[in-house]
């Protein structure tokens, strides 16, 4: 934990207590600061409670007597409307701020010159966080990951000379930290999302952009125009900036093409890696993330043998093409986090001879806009209350089933991979669909779709006809 001593006697109002909330809390009591804690959830008070914490109702509470808010990052802070606790706060005059705002004043006192990387984008934070992280790691780098993947970062090991700080930045977050100062920047994409808490594309955007507009050296994916214009403005400005293509070459920074990894500098292109034999990092998407990744990891010295070796041994991430098991020649992947049409794009566009499982709660627009990729699927087996919907997209292009049930589903498509006589088939669970009519979250959702692959495996009872992968019960259970 990161004891925040910048707010030492101060008294500061505290609203959302989630994770994050919770362990700023607790980082400013051990500071010495007086806090007052609240959260709209009887649950949530009930377990600041237990931590020890004062919990003050702050919608009656007398503001005068605070010197800030820290706001979790889930609480609207502009749109639709501000929450009232940030009302209260700008009556009284007191600064908003967020967790990776007080991390940063702590590092700004105990070690300005430690490496902090701050990852943004709408799409890959997670996985480029991760990556970077277990590449510097592998390079025997001191590291301290966090941020919106995994631990809040005020839970993280503290700012020291040498320790490097990898942290996800959602765009609420970015919103919550005025001082965002990181030592190397990375803007993956931006894609409209969250438009209901930035109001238009153009604000979400700007918000993104601080990321970059405070950084020292910028990396900036350059695929989508507006990510591209704010490293057009960045440079304009004097930044050190490396760019990343995937659709395009660039002239500096790192692309993919062929499959492979490019390092541009200084006028010359470098081959740097192949991609094509690392599972984790497959799809357009994840040549992204890992040119990300090496751009970060060149800026910071790490050599390019070490940064290799990372990237060929990164395990990747749950529930995001995940392999889960392979049986014989079939591979089994968990990208339940494909919560929409667009995420179960890039998995569509990974693979050849799939068995599709989809469905759940429906986003608007359904899979429509995934006819393109029709083609590469060998069936579908469809589940949840979208299971009627996508059949009737789907006729007349593939074959479906309706399967009903994830169990049921990853049965009959082991059961048809198994047979399919082509290269190597895949039973892949990419819903683009939430999960919430059948599982409390798209984690319980992969685990649920991981769980009925390793049933498949267990030793069948002979009275019955239960379908399984052709192969040895020892192959399917391997993790790949
Ligand atoms: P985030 O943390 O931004 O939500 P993740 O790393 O968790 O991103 O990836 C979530 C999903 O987004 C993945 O399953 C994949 O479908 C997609 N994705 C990952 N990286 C990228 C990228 N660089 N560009 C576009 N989409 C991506």
């Amino acid at each position: 934990m990161i004891a925040v001593e910048s707010f030492a006697s101060k008294s500061v109002a505290v609203f959302g207590l989630g994770a994050s909330g919770l362990a700023a809390a607790r980082a400013l009591v051990a500071g010495g600061a007086r806090v007052a804690a609240w959260d709209d959830t009887p649950g949530r008070r009930a377990a600041a409670q237990e931590a020890g914490l004062d919990v003050v109702d702050l919608a009656r509470a007398d503001w005068s007597a605070f010197d800030a808010l820290v706001l979790a990052p889930g609480v609207p802070l502009t749109h639709p409307a501000p929450h009232w606790s940030v009302e209260k706060a700008r009556a009284q005059g007191i600064e908003v701020i967020g967790d990776i705002e007080l991390f940063l004043r702590e590092r700004r006192r105990r070690a300005p010159g430690a490496p902090f990387v701050a990852i943004t984008g709408t799409n890959g934070k997670s996985t480029t966080t991760a990556l970077i992280a277990h590449c510097l790691r592998v390079a025997g780098r001191d590291v301290a990951m966090g941020g919106n993947i995994g631990v809040p970062i005020l839970d993280l090991d503290p700012p020291a000379p040498g320790r490097i700080h990898v942290v996800e930045c959602s765009s609420y977050q970015i919103d919550l930290t005025p001082g965002l100062d990181p030592s190397v920047g990375v803007l993956l994409n931006i894609t409209p999302d969250h438009l209901d808490r930035h109001g238009t594309l153009e604000n979400y955007a700007a918000v993104k952009e601080r990321l970059i507009a405070g950084s020292t050296t910028a990396v900036v994916g350059i695929d989508d125009a507006l990510s591209a214009a704010v490293a057009d403005r960045a440079e304009r400005a004097g930044k050190r900036v490396l760019r990343l293509g995937v659709r395009h070459p660039v002239s500096h920074g790192v692309y993919a093409e062929g499959g492979a990894l490019h390092v541009a500098e200084d006028g010359a292109q470098t081959r740097f890696m192949d991609l094509a034999g690392i599972a984790s990092l497959r799809g357009a998407h994840n040549a992204q993330n890992a040119a990300a990744a090496v751009a970060v990891c060149r800026a910071l010295g790490v050599g390019d043998a070490a940064i290799r070796k990372g990237l060929a041994s990164f395990p990747g991430l749950a529930h995001r093409m995940e392999t889960v098991a392979r049986a014989g020649r079939v591979l089994f992947v968990n990208d339940s986090k494909a919560t929409n049409a667009e995420a179960a794009e890039r998995a569509l566009t990974s693979f050849e001879s799939i068995y599709w499982i989809a469905g759940g709660r429906a986003k608007s627009g359904g899979i429509a806009s995934l006819a393109p990729h029709f083609s590469r699927i060998a069936k579908a087996y469809l589940i949840g209350e979208a299971a009627a919907d996508f059949a009737a997209t789907l006729e007349g292009h593939v074959a479906t089933e309706q399967a009903g049930t994830l169990e049921r589903a990853v049965a009959a498509a082991a059961r048809d991979a198994a047979a399919d006589p082509r290269g190597e088939p895949v039973v892949l669970l990419s819903p683009a669909c939430a999960s919430f009519d059948q599982f409390s979250d798209f984690e319980a959702r992969g685990r649920a779709f991981a769980e009925a692959v390793a049933r498949l495996a267990a030793p069948q009872d002979p009275q019955q006809d239960a379908p399984r992968p052709g192969a040895s019960e020892s192959d399917a259970q391997e993790a790949v």
